[in-house]
């Protein structure tokens, strides 16, 4: 166990996203190694168009615009390690943990083969619909 606690920001990130999700995000950080900041939850349709033409989403079926999905990344020294992918691999597995501690089943976009996607979690499509 930590004494991390979820920043503000992370807190209105978390606006709009579905309770069974938020539970694991908070479970989550106590059990993480790194301290974590959810960057973004529930997406607006205009904001996925926007990221879509930048080439940051391949998808206009995107869990974000139903609540259903949270961007998360670790904070090392105050700053997000993006290209130490062990970092996101170790909040992945807080998260994995959380999830079946509560019995809430997740995908993890780091394990997703096509785009990969450290910071994703999102609820699975046959249980969430
Ligand atoms: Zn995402």
């Amino acid at each position: 166990m930590n004494t991390y606690t979820l920043s503000q920001r992370s807190l209105s990130n978390l606006n709009g996203v579905h309770q069974d999700l938020v539970q694991v995000v908070h479970q989550a950080l106590a059990l993480s190694e790194y301290d974590f900041v959810v960057i973004e939850g529930l997406r607006s349709l205009a904001r996925q168009k926007e990221l879509m033409k930048e080439g940051k989403s391949k998808t206009l079926n995107s869990r974000h615009l139903t609540g259903h999905a949270v961007d998360i990344v670790p904070l090392v020294n105050g700053a997000i390690p993006w290209q130490d992918w062990s970092a996101f691999e170790s909040v992945s597995k807080a998260m994995k943990k959380a999830a079946y501690q509560l019995n809430v089943s997740i995908n993890w976009g780091g394990d997703w083969i096509s785009f990969r996607d450290g910071p994703h979690y999102e609820l699975c499509r046959e249980v969430y619909p």
